[in-house]
């Protein structure tokens, strides 16, 4: 089964490679049958089977409920016309993929928002936000699972019950789940801006199991891009909302996603995006460059950015934020965090875990000298050491290795 993300062409170009090398093992005898699911089917419905002709069946973004039947072969997985209406419910058995001790939960399916260089509201439809009773039934199940971190995800969590009404939104949501017995943390990822109202801030804050970090993807911080891109937010309000949270959370923790070369970024325009990276400090921040996928109105925009210019002003921002990431990472020298354990590196010999400033997989890690420590537990660490993305930290009470090996600092 090869799942496929498709919402722009290196992504595309990318499953195409994964759907080859499958059929590569099929035609070795290695497999049966190959499968493709996900965006890729669903925006290329006409072409992809004429493009494959070896798949046996192509799954649409609605047809995950029908999986086992496809797989047995009792039903063909023909991709529906239009766009998906497939919103996951509580009720579906779900198989978590990451370590026993942490989960992601999806809040909702598709997006409104129409940011004029993304192609996802048209391949994954407009926003479908699951039912509060739905999402608190699946985070306790959860929890009686084993799990003790649960990642919010969505197109947009900010926009979450938008399209239910009757006053659903992200930020009643936060108490209930905070209260789901054996759950421990709660992340919240990809938060627009401009959803990060005063109530929402008052939330993230109140809610205990709510860990001091958020991932907000900003994308631009001139008035010109953010305008020319549908963004519906000024930089100057993005500013006073970051800062707002800082205030108001001094220990969080921020994540953003900033986009270089739109058309129409003068050199004016991705200095203001310097300034605002120097202002903010961000503890992570993703750096691309913008790529005009067709289909979307940016793509026809007059003023496209050569990509050497791209590439060159990407460069700039990501040094520029390595210098800021150490410098945040420094300051944490000697502050105790209770982390979560990760895994233990053989190769490294070093434990790896994660404060509550440490989204899993995205942002950096902090490495432990020490291989007596259980995945899923929460030691206390000290930090002794903050690298450009990672920390090193020591067990409290306990002796550092570089202690036991008697090597001064
Ligand atoms: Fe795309 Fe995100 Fe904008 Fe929605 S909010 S249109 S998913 S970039």
């Amino acid at each position: 089964m090869v799942n496929t993300c498709a919402f722009i062409q290196p992504a595309v170009e990318e499953a195409e490679n994964a759907i080859r090398e499958a059929l590569a093992w099929k035609a070795a005898g290695q497999v049966r049958r190959v499968m493709v699911a996900g965006c890729l089917p669903q925006r290329f419905r006409d072409s992809l089977p004429g493009q494959f002709p070896d798949v046996d069946a192509f799954l649409g973004l609605k047809d995950f409920s029908r999986i086992a039947e496809i797989v047995r072969g009792e039903e063909t997985g023909a991709v529906d016309p239009g766009l998906p209406t497939w919103l996951p419910d509580h009720r579906l058995p779900r198989v978590i993929s990451t370590p026993p001790f942490r989960a992601y939960l999806k809040l909702a399916e598709g997006c409104s928002n129409h940011c004029r260089y993304c192609l996802i509201p048209k391949i994954r439809g407009e926003l479908r936000s699951r039912a509060p009773d739905s999402i608190l039934r699946e985070a306790r199940r959860l929890a009686r699972q084993g799990v003790k971190e649960i990642t919010l995800i969505a197109q947009d969590t900010t926009a979450y019950g938008q399209d239910l009404g009757k006053g659903i939104s992200l930020t009643g949501l936060l108490e209930p789940l905070g209260r789901v017995q054996g759950l421990k943390w709660i992340r919240v990822l990809y938060a627009h801006p401009r959803g990060l109202t005063e109530p929402l801030i008052e939330a993230l804050a109140r809610v205990e199991k709510v860990v001091p970090y958020l991932d907000v993807p900003v994308q631009h911080a001139s008035d010109r891009i953010l305008k020319a891109m549908g963004r519906g937010i000024t930089g100057k309000e993005i500013r006073r909302r970051l800062l707002k949270l800082r205030r108001r959370i001094p220990a969080i923790a921020l994540r953003t996603t900033l986009m270089v070369g739109f058309p129409g970024e003068t050199e004016k325009d991705f200095l203001e995006l310097l300034d605002f990276v120097r202002e903010v400090e961000f503890d992570h921040l993703g750096a691309f460059g913008y790529f005009p996928e067709a289909g979307t109105e940016a793509a026809r925009l007059p003023g496209q950015v050569p990509e050497k210019v791209k590439e060159e002003r990407k460069a700039e921002l990501l040094s520029l934020q390595a210098e800021i990431s150490r410098s945040r990472n420094e300051s944490r020298i000697g502050r105790e965090y209770e982390v979560l354990i990760e895994t233990f590196d053989h190769d490294q010999k070093i434990t790896i875990a994660r404060t509550p400033g440490q989204a899993p997989e995205i942002d950096g890690i902090t490495k432990i000298y020490r291989d007596d420590l259980t995945p899923g537990s929460f030691p206390r660490v000290k930090i002794t050491d903050g690298l450009i993305y990672d920390l090193v930290g020591e067990i409290t009470g306990a002796k550092s290795l570089l202690t036991l090996l008697g090597v001064k600092r």
